[in-house]
């Protein structure tokens, strides 16, 4: 099996260095974008939107150029275990999704998408091994035409400098920043010693 030019093994190594480890979800994330890639012309630019925030936006990002960063991939968060790549003049393009009718003939690739188990209990294993040997044929796929003024990036005005805490904001947001009108998720205190600290160990959401 391959996942773009790589390699299944090949792309889980990639997986494991940017996502941190070999999540399932990356990886039928992987085959999900090669499915969309062999759907569409070789030649041309195409942006990406992902339908959910977990694991698939790094698949998109490990197989094409796209990413949150350089803005061609689109997270909508609606939940869906989905991808489209568009064509990004014309928004035609190719959206992939996991089928819940095909998916029911893998038994562990359908607890792990209605997380009928929790995640202790999941077998990776045996999850992983399904992913094999199910491939693309979990996924639906259709053509779409996505609205790109649904998706456009609104100017937020100059920048200028906020009075309160001297960084700098879009103007359009305000006589202060977000951040100082209270949308800030945390608490700024002394400079606290943070070596030595990591992620090992934690839980994830994937
Ligand atoms: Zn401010």
């Amino acid at each position: 099996m391959n996942i773009c030019s790589y390699t299944l093994e090949e792309f889980i190594e990639r997986v494991q260095s940017l996502h941190g480890f070999a999540a399932p979800g990356v990886v039928i994330g992987g085959l999900m974008v090669d499915l969309a890639k062999q759907h569409l012309p070789e030649e041309g630019l195409f942006n990406a939107v992902s339908e959910t925030a977990k694991c698939l936006p790094d698949a998109i990002q490990l197989l094409t150029s796209c990413t949150v960063g350089n803005g061609w991939l689109t997270v909508i968060n609606i939940g869906r275990y989905a991808l489209t790549l568009y064509e990004k003049s014309s928004g035609g393009g190719i959206r992939v999704f996991l089928d819940p009718a095909k998916v029911e003939a893998w038994p562990e690739i359908k607890n792990w998408l209605f997380k009928l188990k929790p995640k202790k209990e999941q077998n990776l294993e045996l999850l992983m091994k399904q992913i094999k040997e199910a491939g693309a044929r979990i996924c639906g796929i259709q053509h779409v035409t996505v609205a790109l003024h649904l998706l456009e990036k609104k100017h937020r005005g100059d920048i200028v400098q906020c009075p309160r805490c001297n960084e700098a904001y879009p103007g359009d947001d305000g006589e202060i920043c977000l951040a100082c009108q209270g949308e800030y998720p945390y608490i700024v205190s002394e400079i606290p010693d943070i070596r030595g600290a990591s992620h090992a160990g934690e839980e994830s959401s994937c």
